[in-house]
């Protein structure tokens, strides 16, 4: 037996002479979730009349379509439906028999016609079919706030019933606003930043630095395991791992020890900017926040920014700790997040980072160092891991 479902786009129904190219990327997106959560399993999409029909040759496990489009960014809503001919009597039928399995107080018949040539109108068939469930089930029709609503809509050859929707991510699909690059450092935060990414559209790559072998392999394989668990979004994702322990030795060695952080920093984005261009990335992506530590200070950042020109984009830059890790928890990179790492900048901390740096001051400080040798020399040496 077929099974169908409808699911609507939210934002990119406004795109107007752009929106073929968003559907096209948010249809093979469906595609790709559905397939990885239904092996398998043979189904068709057709987008007609501003919304997806996604119809299944044969009975799927509802819980599984569920979980697969609640991860596709940019679906507003979805549902299994009832599919019945354009006709009162069969919609009728279908919304009675849908209440069945329901146990509710309140309910509401909400119609749309794609089709405005058929013959009743959206309150027609609202009051018509309402009627029936009354009739059948004896429950009452609240039209602001109904427990369970019905949702019917009519095509020209067709019409949809369905009993409650399930919400999407909302968004708009990924890769539709191009390639970035995510700072990954195995905390909390950048993961957060990377799912704020994807849920605007872009296709991320990561890019870690890690102190190895002055310290363990954690960090490399927890961000390796964020990125595994943030594929859920994107399908796949490419990490690019950073041997930084040498220029961190360097910096250790030739700048101030207040000023450490700030140049690991800055030498961490000469190295993605570059890693960006020659991969033709649009914009690097950080989890900071501002005044979370020392070095996100409004002019530490901007001593960091200093160093290059690609856009720094910091999604998280308005939120409290708490926010990030509740968002953390239901994306599903709280828990990894949580184990124990030592990451490259904790190496060598000072004691006393400085929290305003002066750019002259930078500047000065950075005389003592070969930047193009240093940079040249970490992107020699990245290893890159396709997840
Ligand atoms: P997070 O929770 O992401 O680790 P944090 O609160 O520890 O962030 P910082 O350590 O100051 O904050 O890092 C700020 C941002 O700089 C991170 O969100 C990340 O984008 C980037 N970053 C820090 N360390 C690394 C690293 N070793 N490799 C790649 N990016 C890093
Ligand atoms: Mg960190």
């Amino acid at each position: 037996m077929n099974q169908v479902y409808i699911s609507h786009y939210s934002e990119i129904g406004l795109k107007g002479k752009n929106r073929s190219y968003f559907v096209k990327v948010l249809r093979r997106n469906m595609k790709m979730a559905l397939r990885r959560a239904l092996p398998g399993k043979s189904f068709e999409i057709e987008h007609r009349d501003k919304r997806f029909i996604l119809t299944f040759s044969e009975a799927v496990d509802q819980a599984l379509v569920g979980q697969a489009l609640s991860q596709v960014f940019g679906l507003a809503n979805f549902s299994p439906v009832t599919v019945t001919e354009p006709k009162l009597d069969a919609m009728e039928a279908a919304a009675v028999e849908l209440y069945k399995g329901h146990s509710f107080e309140t309910f509401a018949i909400r119609t749309k016609r794609a089709y405005k040539g058929f013959p009743f109108t959206s309150p027609d068939i609202n009051h018509r079919l309402g009627g029936a469930v009354v009739d059948a089930y004896g429950k009452r029709a609240d039209l602001k706030n109904p427990q369970l609503p019905c949702y019917v809509e009519v095509l020209k050859d067709k019409a949809f019933v369905t009993v409650g929707k399930t919400q999407g991510p909302g968004g708009l699909p990924v890769s539709s606003s191009g390639r970035v690059l995510v700072l990954m450092s195995g905390g909390f935060d950048s993961p957060v930043a990377a799912y704020f990414a994807m849920k605007r559209g872009a296709q991320c790559e990561f890019i870690h630095f890690h102190s190895y072998p002055f310290t363990q392999k954690t960090s490399q394989e927890k961000v390796e395991r964020l990125v595994n668990v943030l594929t859920k979004f994107q399908f796949r994702a490419r990490l690019y791992m950073v041997p930084f322990a040498e220029t961190q030795k360097e910096i250790v060695l030739n700048v101030p020890e207040k000023f450490r952080v700030i140049f690991y920093r800055r030498f961490m984005m000469r190295v993605a900017e570059a890693l960006a261009n020659k991969q033709n990335l649009k914009a690097i992506y950080t989890g900071e926040s501002l005044g979370q530590v020392a070095s996100q200070t409004l002019e530490n950042m901007a001593a960091v920014q200093q160093a290059i020109s690609m856009p720094v984009l910091r999604p998280l830059i308005g939120l409290d700790k708490n926010e990030i890790i509740d968002i953390a928890r239901k994306i599903g990179t709280h828990d990894i997040s949580a184990l124990p790492h030592d990451d490259a900048c904790t190496r060598f901390m000072p004691d006393f980072p400085v929290i305003r740096a002066k750019m002259e001051q930078v500047l000065e400080a950075e005389q003592a160092l070969d930047v193009e040798a240093l940079v040249e020399r970490d992107l020699s040496k990245i290893d890159v891991i396709d997840v």
